[in-house]
């Protein structure tokens, strides 16, 4: 049984109020849940989000982490702090990070393995551009991303590496990906983690632009086993209902 997972990614949002609000309006409203919630605040609020967190049943993760525990690593945040801080989960290769940044495979490879090994609940992102999936490119893509990080390279249990199917043309767009369209590519990532490496049992998220009003028919599907979520997880309210879907 693969517990679902509702997890928020606020990026580079929610100041030191909006975290305060966020907390005391979610704890408010009531639980309807046995999904496992998680939470990926900016790095300067993890502190204050953690010590909120904890007490409404909320993981904490971290939007990026640099593979190494500490040292001289200007502008870096390794494993040391991220445990001093309370963090249980990292998102490692979110295609703002691909794209963005240009974070190269290898790097990518590197922060999963470290991530692994640091005994952190590793949330991985892959997804295809609109170019890729319009030129038919799509399934490649995947099967790159995923096995430039994994082969060789996992070492923790199924149930703390998940990945986290984001569609580069539906993050933050408001076009979210359709129930086929999306049980598509959650079927063939579980085909090739099962066949490729026995973690049939890792849990698929879904991300991009997922909403109250159209998460039932996502991860009502078979192969879908959560949401990796931006915007929406910005307001209580919304990830509330989210998180109660
Ligand atoms: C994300 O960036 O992980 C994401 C899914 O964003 P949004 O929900 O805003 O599309």
């Amino acid at each position: 049984m693969r517990r679902e997972i509702i997890a928020g990614n606020w990026k580079m949002n929610n100041l030191t109020s909006e975290v305060e609000t966020f907390f005391k309006d979610f704890g408010a409203l009531s639980a309807d849940t046995k999904r496992q919630v998680i939470v990926a605040p900016a790095y300067p609020y993890l502190k204050t989000a953690g010590e909120l967190a904890r007490e409404c049943g909320i993981e904490l993760a971290a939007q990026d982490l640099y593979p190494q525990p500490e040292g001289a690593f200007t502008g870096m945040i390794g494993s040391k702090m991220l445990k001093d801080l309370g963090v249980s989960a990292v998102i490692i290769g979110h295609s703002e990070r691909r794209h963005i940044l240009h974070e190269p495979l290898d790097l990518i490879r590197e922060k999963v393995r470290f991530a692994q090994e640091e005994g952190f609940h590793l949330i991985f992102c892959v997804g295809e551009t609109l170019e890729e999936r319009q030129s038919g490119e799509m399934l490649n893509v995947l099967t790159t991303q995923i096995t430039s990080a994994f082969d060789n390279n996992l070492t923790a249990a199924p149930e703390m590496v998940t990945i986290a199917y984001e569609p580069v043309w539906a993050i933050g767009t408001g076009v979210v990906a359709t129930p086929e369209q999306a049980e598509e590519m959650h079927s063939f990532i579980r085909k090739l983690i099962t066949e490729k490496y026995g973690y049939g049992d890792s849990r698929i998220l879904y991300g991009g632009s997922v909403k109250p009003n159209n998460i039932n028919g996502l991860i009502s599907l078979e192969d879908i086993d959560g949401a990796l979520v931006g915007g929406a997880s910005l307001k209580a309210e919304s990830f509330r209902a989210l998180v109660n879907a």
